[in-house]
């Protein structure tokens, strides 16, 4: 998917987005997402049309939505960003990032209930004993994860080891500043009917040492966003997004080897599952 966009020097790819450097500028980066969706763990064939756009858009809403803290969209007079990819693509400050995933959780499902069933624990925070895969948490916690290499998958690890890793006062500041993103985002998502189960922050600092938020913010690929209906029916766990591709693929493929391509209709109701979202949260 990678383009050759000019002005622009390839770096990287990651699963569903791509680096580029803006020439002249090192210290700037432009991100650029694109269509494809992952599902279990696999990058799927047929990308989702729109996809990127929206959760680009999202990022940028919950940026404008968090002005107490300092965020990574840059801006310089001298860059152009090609149109064509002009709204899936952030320009961003070039970070030093810190290589811990800031998880907040205010619901236990997914790895995080895997280690509790396992410890009692998620990330070295105790949690009260009988709690059942998609409970909410007495209030919501730090549940930091080691960011492994690429390929590899990340790894819980206890606050004590994130202080290891970029000192007490970052560390302090890192989880200060997840739970606040997260409490104002959980207040702005409820009243739209739609819970935030839990979210995955990357910070960095700039060139002042100054800690700033980088990264896609609250989007459906960072977090997990449930219907409230449907967790108020006792259907929990069901995603906002993904669910349709989810379901499709589970009645339809048995987990080995390659996924089957979406057809046009699963392809077309998530499209459309990604409008509705956006659409209930800009306001
Ligand atoms: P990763 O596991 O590293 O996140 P990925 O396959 O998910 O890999 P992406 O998330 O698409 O790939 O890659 C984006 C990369 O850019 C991430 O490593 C992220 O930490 C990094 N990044 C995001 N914002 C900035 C920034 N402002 N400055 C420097 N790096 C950034
Ligand atoms: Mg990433």
């Amino acid at each position: 998917m990678t383009a050759d966009l000019p002005g622009f020097t390839f770096l990287t790819a990651g699963k569903v987005r791509d680096l580029y450097a803006p020439e002249g500028h090192d210290d700037l980066l432009l991100l650029v997402a694109d269509d494809r969706v992952s599902a279990f763990d696999q990058v799927l064939s047929r990308p989702i049309p729109g996809r990127a756009a929206l959760l680009t858009r999202l990022t940028r809403w919950w940026f404008d939505r968090l002005p107490e803290v300092p965020n990574h969209l840059a801006d310089a007079d001298d860059v152009v960003v090609p149109a064509e990819v002009a709204d899936r693509s952030m320009l961003v400050e070039r970070l030093s990032m810190h290589p811990v995933e800031c998880v907040v959780r205010a619901y236990v499902t997914g790895s995080g209930y895997a280690e509790y069933r396992r410890t009692g624990s998620i990330s070295g925070v105790p949690l009260p004993e009988g709690l059942q895969d998609g409970d909410r948490l007495p209030e919501p916690i730090f549940t930091p994860a080691y960011k492994a290499e690429q390929g590899e998958h990340d790894e819980n690890i206890p606050f004590e080891k994130v202080v290891d890793l970029v000192g007490a006062e970052t560390a302090e500041a890192l989880r200060a500043t997840s739970l606040a993103v997260f409490a104002r985002a959980t207040a702005l998502a409820e009243a739209k009917g739609v819970l935030l189960a839990d979210t995955k922050l990357e910070f960095g600092d700039d060139e002042q040492g100054r800690l700033v938020l980088a990264d896609e913010v609250l989007t459906p690929d960072s977090s997990r966003y449930w219907d409230a209906a449907a967790y108020a029916e006792g259907r929990r766990g069901v995603s906002f997004d993904k669910q349709i591709i989810r379901d499709w693929l589970a009645a339809h493929w048995d987990g080995h080897g390659t996924p089957p391509d979406l057809p046009d209709e699963i392809v077309q109701r998530t499209a459309d599952r990604y409008r509705e979202l956006v659409d209930l949260l800009p306001a």
